[in-house]
C-alpha cells in the first residue's frame, strides 16, 4: 500500500532528465574550476520551493538530496546574514542563528568534516551560495559550493576572483533553467494553439473534440488521454480510471477552484488537499497498477465555470511543475472553446426542434384543409339543390344560415391552405396595383363597418402604387388588416386605410381607434393561431391565422409589417413593400 499520507512538497517536480544531466555537467565543471569538492544546484520552482537538481562531488549515498524540495523563503534569513562578493554570498557557520543551522542541516548538504583546526579553516556548516537571478530580477535558483580543497575559508579577494571566474557557468545554469521551462511551456501552449486553430464550432462539440485530441495527446505527452465533460454522464466509455467518475469529477471541480492541476502518482496525490484518504489511496493504487508515473487531471474551464477536465496518463516522463502551469492555461483555452461549441450545439438543437414543430403544424393544417374540402363541396352542392326547390319560410331561413356558415368555413379553409403552402409559386407574379386593392377592400368592408357603427375612410395618395407579386395574396393582406380593424373597433370608432409611396416603397397603413393590443401580445401577434389574451378581443370570432398570413405574404414579397398599438386607444398596422 503506497504511503499517501500528507507528504511534504512534491519532489522531482522540476525539469526532465536531459536538463538535469546538463546541470550536473555544469556542476562538475564549476567545482573543478572553483577547486571545491562539492557543487550543488537548486532551482526555484513556481510553487515557491527550491529543488535540488544537481549535486556533483559527493559519494553515492549522499545523493539523496536530489529532487528534494524546501521553501525558498526559508533560505533568505540565512543569506541575509552573509557577506556578498560579486555573485556569491558567504555565510560563516558562527554568523547563523540556531534556526538557520537547523534548517540547513535538515534540508541542505552538510559535509562530514572534522572540527575546524584554525579560525580560517572551512567549517562543515559554512555556506557559500550564488543566487541565480534572471534579467527580470527574479531568483531562479541557488548554486552552492562546499568543502574547498584547501580546507580553508577563502579570503575576500579569493571570493571575488571566484565570482569572476564562474560568471559564465552561472549564466549557463540560468540558461538551462530558462530553456527547460520555456520549451515545456511552448510545447503545451502550441498544443493548445493547434487544438484551437482548427476550431470550427460548426463542426459541433464532437467534431471539435475529435480534432483537438491528437494535439492534446502530443502536447501533453500523454500515453492515454481522456476528455470528460460535466453533464455528459457516460461512465461506460471511460477508459481511464473507470469506476472513479464521481471522485474525479469532484477532484476536477476542486482543482478548478484552486486554479491548479492535480497529479496522482503511485505514492501520493498532489494539488488536492480536499481529496479523502480512501479515494487518495484508491486513485494512487490505480496509477500504480497501470504501471504509470502519473495520472494528471487538468480542469477545462472558462473564467466562471468548469466545463470538464482532461485526464492525462503518463508512463515514461515525469510530469513537471512547469507543465502544470502551462496545462492550466491550456485548460482555460480549451474550456472556452468547448463552451462555445456547446452553446452552438444547443442552439442548433433548438432550431431543429422548432423547425420540426413548425413542419408538423404546417402538415396538420394541410391535412385538415384537404380533408375538409370534399365534405364541404358536398354541402355546397346540396345547398344549391335546395335553393332550386320550393322551401317554406323556416326552411329558407335555415338554408341562409347554413350558407353563411359555409362561407366562413370556406374562408377558414382558404387561410389554412395559404399558411400550409410550403413553396409559394412565383410564376404567377406580375405588377399589382395596391391602390386598387385598397379601394376594392374598403368598398367590400363598408357595409359591415356601417352596420357596426364604424366610420371607414380610405386614402390613396398618388398613382402608380405598383408592387410585383401575387394579386390574390396581396389582396388577402389588405383584407385581413381591414377586417381586423373593423372587427376590433367599437361603435363610433373610425378606421383609416391609406396607401402611398415612401421612398422606393409602397406603404399601406391601417389605423383604428379600437380595443388596442398589449405590448406582450404585440410580440406574438404574427404567430400562427395566435389569438389575443384580452377577453375583449376573444369575444369576437377569429382563428388567429389572419396576421400570420399577412406576415408570410409580406415577407415573401420582400417587405415587412409593423404594429403600433396601445390598449384601449387603437392600433396602426403598417406594411412596407418594395415598389415595382
Ligand atoms: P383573428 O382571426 O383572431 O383576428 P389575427 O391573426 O388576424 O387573428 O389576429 C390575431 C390577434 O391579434 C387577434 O386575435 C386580436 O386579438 C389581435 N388583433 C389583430 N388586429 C387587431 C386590431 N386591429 N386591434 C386589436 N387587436 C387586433
Amino acid at each position: 500500500m503506497p504511503d499517501t499520507g500528507s507528504p511534504g512538497p512534491r519532489a522531482l517536480a522540476w525539469g526532465n532528465e536531459a536538463t538535469r544531466e546538463i546541470l550536473y555537467a555544469i556542476a562538475e565543471d564549476v567545482r573543478t574550476r572553483a577547486a571545491f569538492k562539492v557543487c550543488a544546484i537548486e532551482v526555484a520552482r513556481a510553487d515557491g520551493m527550491l529543488e535540488f537538481v544537481a549535486i556533483a562531488g559527493v559519494r553515492e549515498g549522499e545523493q539523496q538530496l536530489l529532487g528534494q524540495a524546501s521553501p525558498l523563503a526559508a533560505m533568505y534569513p540565512a543569506l541575509a546574514l552573509g557577506a556578498d562578493y560579486g555573485d556569491f554570498t558567504f555565510v560563516a557557520a558562527e554568523w547563523m542563528p540556531a534556526e538557520s543551522l537547523q534548517f540547513i542541516s535538515e534540508h541542505g548538504f552538510v559535509p562530514d568534516l572534522p572540527p575546524p583546526a584554525s579560525p580560517d579553516a572551512w567549517h562543515a556548516q559554512d555556506m557559500l551560495a550564488a543566487r541565480l537571478i534572471d534579467d527580470r530580477g527574479r531568483v531562479r535558483g541557488i548554486l552552492y559550493l562546499d568543502e574547498p580543497l584547501s580546507g580553508l575559508r577563502p579570503t575576500p579577494m579569493e571570493f571575488l576572483e571566484l565570482s569572476d571566474r564562474l560568471s559564465l557557468q552561472l549564466r549557463a545554469v540560468l540558461t538551462a533553467f530558462e530553456r527547460e521551462e520555456l520549451s515545456n511551456r511552448a510545447r503545451v501552449a502550441e498544443a493548445a494553439a493547434e487544438a484551437l486553430r482548427g476550431l470550427s464550432i460548426r463542426a459541433g462539440l464532437t467534431g471539435f473534440l475529435a480534432d483537438a485530441r491528437p494535439h492534446l495527446v502530443q502536447g501533453l505527452r500523454a500515453e492515454e488521454l481522456e476528455i470528460r465533460l460535466f453533464g455528459h454522464q457516460r461512465d461506460d466509455d471511460a477508459t481511464l480510471a473507470p469506476g472513479f467518475r464521481t471522485e474525479l469529477d469532484d477532484l476536477a471541480r476542486r482543482a478548478w477552484e484552486r486554479r491548479t492541476v492535480v497529479i496522482i502518482e503511485p505514492q501520493a496525490v498532489w494539488g488536492d488537499p480536499g481529496l479523502g484518504v480512501q479515494a487518495r489511496l484508491q486513485l494512487s493504487s490505480y496509477v500504480a497498477t497501470r504501471g504509470a508515473l502519473a495520472l494528471v487531471c487538468v480542469p477545462l474551464a472558462t473564467a466562471d465555470e468548469p466545463v470538464g477536465y482532461l485526464l492525462v496518463l503518463r508512463t515514461d516522463m515525469r510530469w513537471t511543475e512547469v507543465e502544470s502551469i502551462a496545462a492550466q492555461a491550456l485548460g482555460e483555452d480549451v474550456g472556452r472553446a468547448i463552451q462555445l461549441a456547446q452553446a452552438f450545439e444547443r442552439e442548433q438543437r433548438l432550431v431543429s426542434e422548432l423547425q420540426r414543430v413548425d413542419a408538423r403544424r404546417t402538415e396538420f393544417a394541410r391535412t385538415v384543409s384537404h380533408e375538409l374540402k370534399n365534405p364541404l363541396t358536398v354541402v355546397v352542392a346540396h345547398l344549391e339543390l335546395l335553393q332550386d326547390s320550393e322551401l317554406s319560410a323556416q326552411q329558407q331561413y335555415s338554408v341562409e344560415a347554413i350558407e353563411r356558415a359555409v362561407f366562413r368555413l370556406q374562408g377558414l379553409l382558404g387561410d389554412l391552405a395559404m399558411i400550409s403552402r410550403e413553396v409559394r409559386e412565383n410564376e404567377l407574379w406580375g405588377p399589382v396595383d395596391i391602390g386598387r386593392l385598397v379601394e376594392e377592400s374598403a368598398e367590400n368592408h363598408r357595409a359591415v363597418a356601417m352596420v357596426s357603427g364604424i366610420e371607414l375612410d380610405s386614402k390613396i395618395v398618388g398613382t402608380g402604387l405598383l408592387v410585383t407579386g401575387s394579386t390574390e395574396e396581396l389582396r388577402s393582406v389588405v383584407n385581413n388588416l381591414l377586417s381586423n380593424a373593423v372587427k376590433y373597433s367599437d361603435p363610433g370608432g373610425r378606421v383609416t386605410l391609406e396607401v402611398q409611396h415612401v421612398g422606393n416603397e409602397v406603404v399601406v397603413t391601417c389605423a383604428d381607434e379600437g380595443i388596442g393590443i398589449s405590448p406582450d401580445n404585440q410580440r406574438r401577434l404574427f404567430n400562427d393561431f395566435f389569438r389575443s389574451t384580452n377577453p375583449e378581443a376573444l369575444r369576437r370570432p377569429g382563428t388567429g391565422l389572419g396576421l400570420s398570413i399577412v406576415r408570410r405574404v409580406v415577407e415573401h414579397h420582400g417587405g415587412r409589417v409593423e404594429v403600433q398599438s396601445e390598449l384601449g386607444r387603437g392600433s396602426v398596422f403598417t406594411i412596407h413593400l418594395p415598389s415595382a
